[in-house]
C-alpha cells in the first residue's frame, strides 16, 4: 500500500470556489471528490453521514493506494479463493438466476461464443451486477418484488476518462501532486458541478468540463517503473452524451475532446502535451457496455433525498439466498463496494448460522 496524505487546502477548496481558479488535492479516489461535489446539494442531513464519514476519514488520516493498482487486489482475492479450493471462472456471463419459488438455486452462464453453457448450483449467490441487471436474470414472477426496494432509486453519475502514456514524468512540467483538480471559470458554485455531466455531449471547443489529472508517478504505485509514465484525466459523463451518435461521429467527438482537454492541461502545465505518446478515451457508454452498468453508473445508486439512508444498508433481497454485493448496497468507490461486499458476506453468514441453529433446534425437539 502507498499512503497518500491529505492536505488542508483540499478540504477548504470547495468552500472558496468563487476565488479559486484551480486547486490541488491528493486523493485515493480522484474523481470521488467530483462525485461528492455533484452530490452535496442533493444529500439530506440524515444521509450526509454516509458520505461524510469516508471524506472525514481521508482528511484526518489520508488515503491508501493499492500498489499495483486494482488488478493487484483482484489477483490477491483470486489467490485466496483458489487457496480455499474455490474456482474462478472469467469470460463467462451469467444470463439466468435459477430460482425455485422464492429461493435461488444457482446461476446459468455462457462464454462469449455461447458454445460453453453451464449451470452452477449454489445455496448462496452474491450478485455483483446492478439490481436492474440482476432483475433481468430472474424469472418474470420474481422481478416485481425484487425491484420494489430500488424502484425510486436512480443510477449515480458516470465518468469519462482519458488514459495517457507519457515519455517523461509529469513532474518535469510542473505537476506537483498525485491528483490535480482543474475548474473552468464557469464553475462558480457547487450547483454548477451538476451541469458538468452534459458538457461532453457538446461540440469540443465550447465549454470545458471540470476535470482531474492523476499523476501515478507521484506515489509508489508499482505500476510502470519505466516509461511510459501513466496519467489519467477524468470527469463526469452521461450515457446520453454518446448514444445517439454514429460510430464515425463518436470517434470524431472523442478525438476532439481529447485534443481540447489535453490542450487545456498543457495550458496549466506547459509542454506536457508534447510528452504524450499514448491516449485513449473511455466514456459512460464504454462503462455501460463493459460493466452492464445502467446509464454507465460507477457509484451504485445516486445519493438522493428519497434514497435509503446508507447507514441503514442491507444486502438482503426478496429472493432467499441471493444477496447484493456491490456499490448498490452502501455506496460507490472501492471503499463503498468493499463495505457492500462485507455486508453481504456478514448477512449471508448470519442467515446460514440462523438456519443451522433452527435445524439443530428441530433435531432436539
Ligand atoms: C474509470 C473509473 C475510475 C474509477 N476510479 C476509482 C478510484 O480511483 N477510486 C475509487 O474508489 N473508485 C473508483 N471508481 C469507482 C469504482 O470502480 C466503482 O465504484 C466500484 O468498482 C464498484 O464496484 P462494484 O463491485 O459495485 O461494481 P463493478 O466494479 O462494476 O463490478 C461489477 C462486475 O460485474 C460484472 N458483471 C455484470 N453483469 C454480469 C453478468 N451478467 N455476468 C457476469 N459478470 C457480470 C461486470 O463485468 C463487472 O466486472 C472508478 C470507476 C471508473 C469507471
Amino acid at each position: 500500500m502507498s499512503k497518500i496524505k491529505s492536505r488542508g487546502h483540499s478540504a477548504a477548496a470547495p468552500l472558496g470556489l468563487d476565488q479559486i481558479r484551480w486547486m490541488y488535492a491528493e486523493h485515493l479516489a480522484a474523481e470521488a471528490w467530483l462525485l461528492l461535489l455533484a452530490a452535496v446539494p442533493a444529500v439530506p442531513e440524515d444521509h450526509a453521514a454516509g458520505y461524510a464519514i469516508p471524506q472525514a476519514s481521508y482528511l484526518l488520516g489520508g488515503g491508501h493506494y493499492i500498489r499495483g493498482g486494482s488488478q493487484a487486489l483482484s489477483d490477491r482475492l483470486v489467490e485466496l479463493i483458489r487457496q480455499s479450493n474455490g474456482v474462478v471462472e472469467t469470460k463467462h456471463e451469467v444470463d439466468t438466476l435459477v430460482v425455485d419459488e422464492d429461493r435461488v438455486l444457482g446461476v446459468a452462464n455462457h462464454d462469449r461464443g455461447r458454445t460453453d453453457v453451464s449451470v452452477e448450483y449454489a445455496p448462496v449467490v452474491f450478485g455483483n451486477a446492478a439490481p436492474q441487471h440482476l432483475a433481468q436474470m430472474l424469472p418474470e414472477a420474481c422481478r416485481h418484488a425484487f425491484l420494489a426496494p430500488y424502484r425510486s432509486r436512480h443510477p449515480s453519475i458516470s465518468l469519462w476518462t482519458i488514459a495517457l502514456g507519457l515519455s517523461r514524468p509529469p513532474a518535469d512540467f510542473g505537476v506537483r501532486h498525485y491528483s490535480t483538480f482543474i475548474l473552468p471559470p464557469w464553475v462558480r458554485t457547487l450547483g454548477a458541478m451538476r451541469d458538468a455531466g452534459a458538457i461532453l455531449g457538446e461540440e469540443p471547443g465550447t465549454r470545458l468540463p471540470p476535470y482531474s489529472f492523476v499523476d501515478y508517478h507521484r506515489i509508489d504505485d508499482a505500476l510502470n517503473p519505466t516509461p511510459p509514465y501513466l496519467g489519467t484525466l477524468c470527469g463526469i459523463d452521461r450515457l446520453s452524451n454518446w448514444t445517439s451518435l454514429s460510430a464515425e461521429t463518436k470517434q470524431k467527438r472523442k478525438a476532439g475532446w481529447m485534443d481540447r482537454l489535453i490542450g487545456d492541461l498543457d495550458r496549466e502545465f506547459p509542454g506536457i502535451a508534447g510528452a504524450i505518446v499514448h491516449r485513449e478515451m473511455a466514456t459512460a457508454e464504454t462503462i455501460a457496455h463493459y460493466l452492464s452498468a445502467p446509464d454507465g453508473a460507477v457509484y451504485g445508486f445516486a445519493p438522493e433525498r428519497e434514497g435509503r439512508n446508507p447507514l441503514a444498508m442491507t444486502a438482503q433481497t426478496s429472493v432467499k439466498g441471493l444477496w447484493l454485493a456491490s456499490a448498490y448496497v452502501f455506496g460507490g468507490g472501492f471503499t463503498g463496494a468493499m463495505i457492500g461486499g462485507a455486508t453481504a458476506a456478514r448477512e449471508a453468514i448470519r442467515a446460514a448460522d440462523h438456519r443451522l441453529y433452527l435445524s439443530a433446534l428441530g433435531e432436539l425437539s
